[in-house]
């Protein structure tokens, strides 16, 4: 099949991938993964649930305790994470037309953009994995001791859906470096890149049992790894709701350490001093990229009231320019919401907003009458007690407020309970390190939005979670420090 002359794949990988096999779910049951270009079911996929997750944690605890991956060089699992990363180089077509399919997302983007640096996060953590060291410590008299860099075990990974290959290869790259066995749990909105990736691990190389795959349902399949005794530590990413539940289940069990990416509410701060032209483009940018279904969505874009007026009409006329359509068509630049439930959700969001009062410019319903698109929607004067302002609704929806002073928007800008990423747009130096300083959250982009790097680590404030993604803080969160003591005789020297 080809659809404006893109070769749509076939689906091959559908089942749980278990200790280096594709195998059925244990209860045999299977799950739709539908097209939310037209809500067409593109396959049935594996349904695991806690028996499969079972067998997942044996396959990968007897890898960590008794396998290879821990116990051989970092350089040598460098080298098959390298090949692993031209495995993803040479099939990047393929993967991006999954993901697009999948979950709706621009397959331009995918191709040029987010499968790339997906083999690229694998080969920036190849090059650390032959570099994790431990520290010489000198102690007392009577003593010396060494510390050991050692990877934490069997770690679980729980990832959303709104950019599937990132968040897959955001955890399984620094983990598979540090020389822990893994089990990846996808959304269930998205399994069908992951299980490829599966694939491409076998073929590079990893052995059996490091890198799991178990496809189904969160209160299933993700409380079962969140919950179990045998995994060492969970990594996770999604709402600040679950990651409440899966820290419960944690402290329930074998209190095993998580880390959390959350939710977010990004406020966007934008000074008189501007190219309007340029700011509303960025503003565009971090509203209506990846339709919106991105944590570091710049939702609340606060404008100095000396432009504001400018700032209103020049959005609406530029928000033109963002047009909705199938993520294979070239022109297209906001693809559909991921599924219906959050189809519904964004559009109960846009009600909410028109009742209570905000202003709607632009957008403000569905797009089309198949498939789950929504128009880019923006609210002018927008206030802070109102729900599209208070809540992340992980959707196409951009709110415009107004502010007079510094002050004024340092302290909007805090008032939220999260803290992932902020924006601010100025052409003053001193009051960028000054509001930059003063702005609680993880990241913070100065006359730029969405500037992600895989040296850069991202990760939240407050009820945006906490733990690093990226960088090497990221490698750390697998890692966890032994210190070897002995006791030193007749020493020349202290
Ligand atoms: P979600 O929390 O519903 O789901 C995320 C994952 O958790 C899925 O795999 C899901 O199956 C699983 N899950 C659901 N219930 C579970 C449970 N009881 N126990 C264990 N696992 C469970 O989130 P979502 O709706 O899929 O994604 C959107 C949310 O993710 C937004 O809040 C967004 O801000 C957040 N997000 C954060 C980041 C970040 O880096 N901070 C990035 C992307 C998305």
């Amino acid at each position: 099949m080809s659809e404006n002359n893109i070769s749509i794949p076939e689906i091959k990988f559908t089942k749980l991938f278990i200790n280096g096999e594709f195998v059925d779910a244990v209860s045999g049951k299977t799950f739709e993964t539908i097209d939310p270009r037209n809500e067409e079911v593109i396959a049935q996929v594996a349904e695991g649930d806690k028996e499969d997750v079972d067998l997942a944690v044996q396959a990968a605890r007897e890898a960590f305790d008794h396998g290879k991956w821990p116990r051989m060089t970092g350089f040598e699992r460098g080298r098959i994470m390298m090949k692993f990363a031209d495995l993803i180089d040479q099939n990047i077509e393929e993967l991006a037309a999954i993901d697009a399919m999948d979950g709706g997302k621009l397959f331009s983007w995918l191709k040029s953009n987010d499968i790339p640096t997906v083999a690229n996060f694998l080969r920036y953590y190849a090059g650390a994995a032959d570099k994790i060291h431990g520290e010489m410590l000198k102690m007392s008299k009577q003593y010396q001791a060494y510390t050991l860099q050692e990877p934490i075990g069997v770690v679980g990974l729980i990832i959303p859906w709104n950019v599937p290959s990132t968040m897959f290869f955001i955890k399984v790259a620094p983990a598979l470096a540090a020389g822990c066995t893994i089990i990846v749990k996808p959304a269930e909105q998205t399994p069908l890149s992951a299980l490829c990736y599966a694939h491409l691990a076998k073929l590079a190389g990893i052995p059996d049992g490091v890198l799991n795959v178990v496809t189904g349902f969160g209160r299933t399949v993700g409380a079962a790894i969140s919950s179990h005794m045998d995994v060492d530590k969970v990594s996770f990413t999604g709402s600040t709701e679950v990651g409440r539940l899966i820290m419960k289940a944690a402290a329930e069990s074998n209190l095993k350490p998580v880390s959390l990416e959350l939710g977010g509410k990004a406020p966007l701060l934008i000074f008189n001093d501007v190219d309007v032209d340029n700011a509303v483009d960025l503003a565009l940018l971090a509203n209506f990229y990846n339709k919106g279904e991105i944590c570091v969505a710049g939702s609340r874009v606060y404008v100095q009231e000396e432009i504001y007026d400018k700032f209103v009409e020049k959005a609406a006329e530029k928000a033109k320019t963002w047009v909705p359509g199938d993520p294979f068509d070239p022109n297209a630049r906001v693809g559909p919401q991921v599924d219906k439930r959050q189809f519904d959700k964004i559009l109960s969001y846009i009600e909410h907003g028109k009742k209570e009062g905000a202003t709607l410019l632009v957008g403000g319903k569905r797009f089309g009458d198949k498939g789950y698109f929504i128009e880019p929607t923006i609210f002018a004067d927008a206030k802070e007690d109102m729900l599209i302002v208070k809540e992340e609704i992980f959707g196409p929806v951009m709110s415009l407020m107004k502010f007079k002073t510094v002050e004024e928007a340092i302290e909007k800008a805090n008032k939220t309970c999260y803290g992932l990423a902020a924006g601010i747009v100025t052409k003053d130096l001193n009051l960028a390190n000054r509001v930059s300083r003063s702005v609680r959250a993880g990241i913070i982009w100065i006359n730029c939005y969405f500037a992600f790097d895989m040296d850069c680590p991202f990760g939240g404030y407050k009820m945006s979670g906490f733990g690093r993604d990226l960088g090497l803080h990221s490698l750390k969160k697998y890692l966890q420090v032994k210190s070897v003591v002995t006791p030193l005789h007749d020493s020349p020297w202290l």
